[in-house]
Protein backbone atom coordinates (compact mmCIF):
# COMPACT_ATOMS: atom_id res chain seq x y z
CA UNK A 1 0.00 0.00 0.00
CA UNK A 2 1.30 3.26 -0.98
CA UNK A 3 -1.05 6.01 -0.31
CA UNK A 4 -0.09 7.59 -3.29
CA UNK A 5 -1.29 8.25 -7.14
CA UNK A 6 1.40 8.00 -9.73
CA UNK A 7 1.60 11.67 -9.33
CA UNK A 8 2.65 11.04 -6.21
CA UNK A 9 -0.43 12.36 -4.45
CA UNK A 10 -2.44 11.21 -1.64
CA UNK A 11 -5.00 8.98 -2.67
CA UNK A 12 -8.66 10.30 -2.49
CA UNK A 13 -11.47 7.95 -3.97
CA UNK A 14 -15.39 8.69 -3.69
CA UNK A 15 -18.72 6.91 -3.85
CA UNK A 16 -21.35 9.57 -4.97
CA UNK A 17 -24.49 8.29 -5.48
CA UNK A 18 -27.77 10.35 -6.47
CA UNK A 19 -30.93 9.81 -3.71
CA UNK A 20 -33.19 8.81 -6.26
CA UNK A 21 -33.74 5.75 -4.87
CA UNK A 22 -32.15 3.21 -2.46
CA UNK A 23 -29.19 1.65 -3.33
CA UNK A 24 -29.22 -1.31 -5.46
CA UNK A 25 -27.53 -3.99 -6.62
CA UNK A 26 -25.62 -2.18 -9.84
CA UNK A 27 -24.78 0.92 -7.25
CA UNK A 28 -23.61 -1.28 -4.95
CA UNK A 29 -20.85 -2.60 -7.14
CA UNK A 30 -19.92 0.56 -7.57
CA UNK A 31 -19.35 1.30 -4.29
CA UNK A 32 -17.34 -2.26 -3.34
CA UNK A 33 -15.43 -1.29 -6.48
CA UNK A 34 -14.55 2.31 -5.62
CA UNK A 35 -14.27 1.18 -1.96
CA UNK A 36 -11.82 -1.61 -2.51
CA UNK A 37 -9.79 0.28 -4.68
CA UNK A 38 -9.47 3.28 -1.88
CA UNK A 39 -8.90 0.39 0.79
CA UNK A 40 -6.12 -1.15 -1.65
CA UNK A 41 -4.36 2.16 -2.90
CA UNK A 42 -4.32 2.76 1.25
CA UNK A 43 -6.00 6.51 0.38
CA UNK A 44 -9.33 8.19 1.90
CA UNK A 45 -12.89 6.92 0.77
CA UNK A 46 -15.52 9.56 0.64
CA UNK A 47 -19.62 9.11 0.80
CA UNK A 48 -20.85 11.76 -1.27
CA UNK A 49 -25.12 12.04 -1.83
CA UNK A 50 -25.66 14.19 -4.67
CA UNK A 51 -28.88 15.64 -4.07
CA UNK A 52 -28.89 18.71 -6.42
CA UNK A 53 -31.95 17.40 -8.46
CA UNK A 54 -34.74 17.82 -6.06
CA UNK A 55 -37.25 16.64 -8.82
CA UNK A 56 -35.79 13.19 -9.33
CA UNK A 57 -34.87 12.79 -6.14
CA UNK A 58 -37.20 10.36 -3.83
CA UNK A 59 -37.73 11.52 -0.03
CA UNK A 60 -35.36 9.70 2.09
CA UNK A 61 -33.59 7.99 -0.23
CA UNK A 62 -30.19 9.80 0.76
CA UNK A 63 -30.56 8.81 4.80
CA UNK A 64 -31.23 5.37 3.56
CA UNK A 65 -28.48 4.93 1.21
CA UNK A 66 -25.71 5.40 3.76
CA UNK A 67 -27.54 3.48 6.17
CA UNK A 68 -27.72 0.77 3.67
CA UNK A 69 -23.67 1.39 3.75
CA UNK A 70 -23.50 1.58 7.02
CA UNK A 71 -25.06 -1.99 7.36
CA UNK A 72 -23.10 -3.55 5.22
CA UNK A 73 -20.03 -2.92 6.81
CA UNK A 74 -18.60 0.39 5.06
CA UNK A 75 -16.93 2.87 6.62
CA UNK A 76 -16.06 5.86 4.89
CA UNK A 77 -13.74 8.35 6.08
CA UNK A 78 -14.72 11.93 7.58
CA UNK A 79 -18.39 12.92 7.42
CA UNK A 80 -20.96 12.50 4.42
CA UNK A 81 -20.86 15.00 2.18
CA UNK A 82 -24.21 16.43 0.34
CA UNK A 83 -23.47 17.94 -2.26
CA UNK A 84 -26.36 20.97 -2.02
CA UNK A 85 -24.02 22.22 0.47
CA UNK A 86 -21.80 22.90 -2.34
CA UNK A 87 -24.48 25.36 -4.49
CA UNK A 88 -22.41 28.59 -4.05
CA UNK A 89 -19.20 26.67 -5.42
CA UNK A 90 -21.15 25.85 -8.29
CA UNK A 91 -22.79 29.22 -8.68
CA UNK A 92 -18.92 30.74 -8.28
CA UNK A 93 -17.76 28.06 -10.93
CA UNK A 94 -20.75 29.31 -13.33
CA UNK A 95 -20.06 32.46 -12.98
CA UNK A 96 -16.26 31.88 -14.31
CA UNK A 97 -17.13 30.45 -17.21
CA UNK A 98 -19.34 33.51 -17.67
CA UNK A 99 -16.98 35.57 -17.21
CA UNK A 100 -14.40 33.89 -19.19
CA UNK A 101 -16.95 34.08 -22.03
CA UNK A 102 -16.30 30.32 -21.85
CA UNK A 103 -20.08 29.78 -21.43
CA UNK A 104 -23.17 31.94 -22.54
CA UNK A 105 -27.01 31.58 -21.41
CA UNK A 106 -29.43 29.56 -23.81
CA UNK A 107 -32.99 30.90 -24.21
CA UNK A 108 -34.06 27.49 -26.21
CA UNK A 109 -36.56 25.32 -24.82
CA UNK A 110 -37.29 20.98 -25.32
CA UNK A 111 -39.63 22.59 -28.54
CA UNK A 112 -37.80 24.75 -30.46
CA UNK A 113 -34.56 21.66 -29.60
CA UNK A 114 -36.51 19.22 -31.22
CA UNK A 115 -35.25 19.10 -34.72
CA UNK A 116 -32.06 19.11 -33.67
CA UNK A 117 -29.76 16.08 -34.49
CA UNK A 118 -28.84 13.37 -32.34
CA UNK A 119 -26.18 11.38 -31.05
CA UNK A 120 -25.80 8.07 -28.46
CA UNK A 121 -24.95 11.62 -26.26
CA UNK A 122 -28.72 13.17 -26.61
CA UNK A 123 -29.94 16.23 -28.72
CA UNK A 124 -26.82 17.92 -30.14
CA UNK A 125 -26.71 21.54 -29.69
CA UNK A 126 -26.70 23.42 -33.02
CA UNK A 127 -25.06 26.74 -31.66
CA UNK A 128 -28.53 28.26 -31.73
CA UNK A 129 -27.36 31.06 -28.64
CA UNK A 130 -23.73 30.88 -29.20
CA UNK A 131 -24.33 34.70 -30.83
CA UNK A 132 -26.64 36.07 -27.85
CA UNK A 133 -30.29 35.65 -26.68
CA UNK A 134 -32.39 37.59 -25.86
CA UNK A 135 -34.80 35.41 -23.94
CA UNK A 136 -35.89 36.16 -20.30
CA UNK A 137 -35.27 32.86 -18.91
CA UNK A 138 -32.18 31.35 -19.84
CA UNK A 139 -30.22 27.84 -19.03
CA UNK A 140 -26.11 28.55 -19.47
CA UNK A 141 -24.19 26.03 -21.87
CA UNK A 142 -20.98 26.02 -22.37
CA UNK A 143 -18.72 26.08 -25.55
CA UNK A 144 -17.29 22.78 -26.90
CA UNK A 145 -14.94 22.85 -29.85
CA UNK A 146 -14.06 19.60 -32.06
CA UNK A 147 -10.61 18.86 -30.48
CA UNK A 148 -10.88 15.74 -29.22
CA UNK A 149 -11.02 15.38 -25.37
CA UNK A 150 -9.64 11.95 -24.19
CA UNK A 151 -8.48 9.90 -21.32
CA UNK A 152 -6.97 6.36 -20.45
CA UNK A 153 -9.46 4.71 -18.40
CA UNK A 154 -7.58 2.29 -15.98
CA UNK A 155 -9.79 -0.24 -17.17
CA UNK A 156 -11.75 0.05 -20.69
CA UNK A 157 -8.68 1.59 -22.19
CA UNK A 158 -8.23 4.87 -24.71
CA UNK A 159 -11.97 6.88 -24.64
CA UNK A 160 -12.46 10.12 -26.98
CA UNK A 161 -15.04 12.08 -27.90
CA UNK A 162 -15.18 15.41 -30.50
CA UNK A 163 -17.73 17.58 -27.76
CA UNK A 164 -18.47 20.25 -30.23
CA UNK A 165 -19.93 17.48 -32.91
CA UNK A 166 -21.58 14.74 -29.95
CA UNK A 167 -22.82 16.45 -27.48
CA UNK A 168 -22.42 20.11 -29.15
CA UNK A 169 -22.09 22.81 -26.19
CA UNK A 170 -24.22 21.57 -23.20
CA UNK A 171 -25.62 23.14 -19.93
CA UNK A 172 -23.76 23.65 -17.08
CA UNK A 173 -26.84 25.72 -15.33
CA UNK A 174 -30.79 24.28 -16.07
CA UNK A 175 -33.72 26.98 -16.92
CA UNK A 176 -35.35 25.73 -13.61
CA UNK A 177 -32.00 27.26 -11.63
CA UNK A 178 -31.36 23.90 -10.47
CA UNK A 179 -27.32 23.17 -11.30
CA UNK A 180 -26.45 20.37 -14.15
CA UNK A 181 -24.73 17.12 -12.93
CA UNK A 182 -21.78 17.64 -15.03
CA UNK A 183 -20.60 21.23 -13.26
CA UNK A 184 -21.73 19.89 -9.66
CA UNK A 185 -19.71 16.48 -9.66
CA UNK A 186 -16.33 18.28 -11.33
CA UNK A 187 -16.76 21.16 -8.65
CA UNK A 188 -17.20 18.91 -5.62
CA UNK A 189 -14.52 16.50 -6.89
CA UNK A 190 -12.38 19.23 -7.09
CA UNK A 191 -13.06 20.73 -3.65
CA UNK A 192 -12.64 17.00 -2.13
CA UNK A 193 -9.64 16.39 -3.89
CA UNK A 194 -10.44 13.77 -5.76
CA UNK A 195 -7.53 11.83 -7.27
CA UNK A 196 -9.38 8.64 -9.02
CA UNK A 197 -13.09 8.23 -9.52
CA UNK A 198 -14.04 4.54 -10.08
CA UNK A 199 -17.29 4.24 -10.93
CA UNK A 200 -20.42 2.54 -13.64
CA UNK A 201 -19.36 1.95 -17.05
CA UNK A 202 -22.91 3.69 -17.88
CA UNK A 203 -21.01 7.16 -16.78
CA UNK A 204 -18.39 6.54 -19.36
CA UNK A 205 -19.57 8.48 -22.20
CA UNK A 206 -20.42 11.50 -19.95
CA UNK A 207 -15.78 12.16 -18.72
CA UNK A 208 -14.92 13.77 -21.55
CA UNK A 209 -17.71 16.56 -21.07
CA UNK A 210 -16.38 16.79 -17.23
CA UNK A 211 -12.74 16.62 -18.47
CA UNK A 212 -13.36 19.55 -20.39
CA UNK A 213 -14.84 21.48 -17.71
CA UNK A 214 -11.98 20.65 -15.11
CA UNK A 215 -10.16 22.02 -18.11
CA UNK A 216 -11.79 24.91 -18.33
CA UNK A 217 -11.36 25.85 -15.05
CA UNK A 218 -7.97 24.85 -14.42
CA UNK A 219 -8.90 21.75 -12.47
CA UNK A 220 -6.50 18.48 -12.51
CA UNK A 221 -8.12 15.83 -14.14
CA UNK A 222 -8.53 12.72 -11.83
CA UNK A 223 -7.63 9.02 -12.93
CA UNK A 224 -10.66 7.20 -14.27
CA UNK A 225 -12.07 3.26 -13.76
CA UNK A 226 -15.24 2.67 -15.44
CA UNK A 227 -16.18 -0.51 -14.21
CA UNK A 228 -18.40 -3.34 -15.86
CA UNK A 229 -22.10 -3.48 -15.79
CA UNK A 230 -23.37 -6.51 -13.82
CA UNK A 231 -25.96 -8.53 -16.42
CA UNK A 232 -28.25 -11.61 -15.80
CA UNK A 233 -26.17 -14.50 -17.22
CA UNK A 234 -28.19 -14.50 -20.01
CA UNK A 235 -26.60 -11.30 -20.81
CA UNK A 236 -29.92 -8.63 -19.85
CA UNK A 237 -28.81 -6.11 -17.84
CA UNK A 238 -29.37 -6.88 -14.18
CA UNK A 239 -31.46 -3.31 -13.67
CA UNK A 240 -34.00 -4.93 -15.48
CA UNK A 241 -35.14 -7.91 -13.10
CA UNK A 242 -33.78 -6.86 -9.93
CA UNK A 243 -35.37 -3.19 -10.61
CA UNK A 244 -34.02 0.01 -9.06
CA UNK A 245 -35.29 -2.43 -5.91
CA UNK A 246 -33.36 -2.00 -2.31
CA UNK A 247 -30.26 -4.25 -2.01
CA UNK A 248 -31.82 -6.18 1.29
CA UNK A 249 -31.02 -5.63 4.94
CA UNK A 250 -31.40 -10.06 5.74
CA UNK A 251 -29.22 -12.04 4.11
CA UNK A 252 -26.61 -9.15 3.31
CA UNK A 253 -23.65 -11.74 3.55
CA UNK A 254 -24.94 -13.38 0.38
CA UNK A 255 -25.84 -10.19 -1.14
CA UNK A 256 -21.99 -9.35 -0.30
CA UNK A 257 -20.51 -12.36 -1.74
CA UNK A 258 -22.77 -12.00 -4.68
CA UNK A 259 -21.00 -8.33 -5.41
CA UNK A 260 -17.45 -9.76 -4.61
CA UNK A 261 -18.12 -12.43 -7.15
CA UNK A 262 -19.88 -10.05 -9.72
CA UNK A 263 -16.40 -8.33 -9.48
CA UNK A 264 -14.83 -11.00 -10.54
CA UNK A 265 -13.01 -11.96 -7.18
CA UNK A 266 -14.06 -15.55 -7.03
CA UNK A 267 -14.95 -15.72 -3.30
CA UNK A 268 -14.93 -19.58 -1.94
CA UNK A 269 -18.86 -20.94 -2.14
CA UNK A 270 -19.15 -20.49 2.10
CA UNK A 271 -17.67 -16.89 2.51
CA UNK A 272 -21.02 -16.25 3.11
CA UNK A 273 -20.89 -18.13 5.81
CA UNK A 274 -18.64 -15.64 7.74
CA UNK A 275 -19.47 -12.21 8.95
CA UNK A 276 -19.76 -9.30 7.25
CA UNK A 277 -15.71 -8.16 8.80
CA UNK A 278 -14.45 -11.08 7.40
CA UNK A 279 -16.18 -10.58 4.00
CA UNK A 280 -14.34 -7.32 4.05
CA UNK A 281 -10.81 -9.05 5.24
CA UNK A 282 -11.17 -11.52 2.51
CA UNK A 283 -11.90 -8.65 -0.01
CA UNK A 284 -8.94 -6.39 1.05
CA UNK A 285 -6.77 -9.49 0.66
CA UNK A 286 -8.50 -10.36 -3.11
CA UNK A 287 -9.15 -7.53 -4.50
CA UNK A 288 -7.66 -6.92 -8.19
CA UNK A 289 -8.85 -4.94 -11.32
CA UNK A 290 -6.92 -6.92 -13.65
CA UNK A 291 -9.85 -9.15 -14.03
CA UNK A 292 -12.29 -6.92 -14.77
CA UNK A 293 -9.66 -4.62 -18.00
CA UNK A 294 -11.26 -4.31 -20.67
CA UNK A 295 -14.57 -6.07 -19.64
CA UNK A 296 -18.34 -3.94 -20.04
CA UNK A 297 -20.00 -6.70 -18.79
CA UNK A 298 -19.84 -9.16 -15.95
CA UNK A 299 -22.78 -11.68 -15.69
CA UNK A 300 -24.18 -12.69 -12.42
CA UNK A 301 -24.11 -16.58 -12.31
CA UNK A 302 -27.95 -17.99 -11.74
CA UNK A 303 -27.02 -18.75 -7.64
CA UNK A 304 -26.05 -15.31 -6.72
CA UNK A 305 -29.12 -14.13 -9.00
CA UNK A 306 -31.70 -16.23 -6.78
CA UNK A 307 -30.16 -14.69 -3.82
CA UNK A 308 -30.13 -11.34 -4.64
CA UNK A 309 -33.84 -11.88 -5.65
CA UNK A 310 -34.91 -14.03 -3.04
CA UNK A 311 -32.54 -13.15 0.36
CA UNK A 312 -31.65 -15.36 3.14
CA UNK A 313 -29.74 -14.71 5.94
ZN1 LIG B 1 -30.16 28.26 -27.22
Amino acid sequence: MTGTTVTGKHYIGRFAPSPTGPLHFGSLLAAVASYLRARERGGDWLVRIEDVDPPREQPGAGDEIVRALEAYGFEWDGDVVWQSVSRPEHDTAGATLLRERMAYPCGCSRRDLADAPRSALGIIYPGTCRQGCDAEETAIRVRTTDDPVGFKDLLQGRQSQRLESESGDFIVLRRDGLIAYHLAVVVDDYLQGITEIVRGIDLMDSTPRQIWLQQLLGYPTPDYLHIPVATHPDGDKLSKLTGAKAIPMHGKRRVLAAAFDALMLRPPADLAANSVSDLWAWAFNNWQIEPLVMRTAVPVDADAMAKLQNPVS
